[in-house]
């Protein structure tokens, strides 16, 4: 490309480009080269900003006379489809906007926030298009609150040694919304999943126990804790009025943190307490 710099305007950088001399455009449908059909008007694309100034380059785009798709618009290597920012300027901010929110990235470098949007896009497509999703041994399940109520969002993450990610990102916590990622992966996927961690929401449960039929779940320790503590606490509850119907010395009362301690964190004038309802139970 030959190129002349000009800065007709304050904080703006054009440089206007064209192609080499006799070289034919490629084709944007087969990216094969063909003879120029015509030439279109001048079109601007936007760059990296260099310190603080907007960087366009200028470039009239030629249309192909291609034998096997027609008449196409010629492919550029710095640009793609109707798109006005430039690949580097689209990855430059797409960059940004995982730093920063979309607002301040746009700010930042003195374009819209739906230019923005537009390169964030961009680049996710580009993911999702070379994503591969297999094979998955492990993952986890979890849901996160956002906004004010009880809004959910269910989140399922690979979480193998190596490989961990976030695999898909769903709204609300129900067995049709998580339902929605088994069908993403398909039946194959989802049967050689070996290892799903969850908490106890039974949704989710309800779930894996019917897509992931060759797989361990294993139960969020938190959870099970509380259950356990639940569970100990209306045993003791039961035991202590039981006890004081009995017309016993009613041990087991007030004896709720001193049971769900730790033996070795037991604090001196809790411990003949410990050893009162060990002995009575
Ligand atoms: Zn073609």
């Amino acid at each position: 490309m030959t190129r002349r710099a000009c800065a007709h305007k304050p904080r703006a950088s054009r440089s206007r480009c064209g192609p080499r001399r006799g070289s034919k455009p490629v084709c944007s449908g087969c990216q094969q080269r063909g003879p120029i059909y015509d030439h279109q008007s001048q079109r601007r694309f936007e760059f990296v900003p260099f310190w603080g100034f907007m960087v366009l380059l200028l470039y009239r785009m030629r249309r192909v006379d291609c034998r096997a798709c027609g008449v196409k618009i010629e492919q550029v290597p710095w640009g793609c489809g109707k798109h006005q920012l430039t690949s580097a300027y689209m990855l430059f901010l797409a960059h940004w906007a995982r730093k920063l929110s979309w607002k301040e990235t746009a700010v930042s470098f003195h374009t819209s926030w739906e230019k923005v949007c537009q390169a964030v896009e961009l680049v996710v497509a580009w993911g999702l298009e070379q994503r591969t999703l297999g094979p998955i041994v492990a993952i986890g399940v979890d849901e996160i609150a956002y906004a004010k109520g009880h809004k959910y969002l269910t989140l399922v993450h690979q979480i193998e040694a190596g490989c961990t990610r976030l695999l898909w990102i769903g709204r609300e916590r129900t067995v049709a919304s998580f339902e929605q990622f088994f069908t993403l992966i398909g039946k194959e996927l989802a049967e050689k999943i070996e290892f799903v961690c969850s908490d106890m929401w039974q949704p989710y449960l309800k779930v894996i126990r019917t897509r992931c039929v060759n797989a361990l779940n294993i139960l969020d320790r938190f959870h099970i804790v509380a259950k356990m503590n639940k569970a100990l606490d209306e045993v003791r509850a039961g035991e202590a009025r039981r006890l004081a119907q009995d017309g016993y010395e009613p041990v087991l009362k007030k004896s709720r943190w001193c049971l769900l301690k730790r033996k070795t964190n037991l604090t001196a004038k809790q411990r003949p307490d410990y050893a009162m309802c060990c002995a009575t139970t």
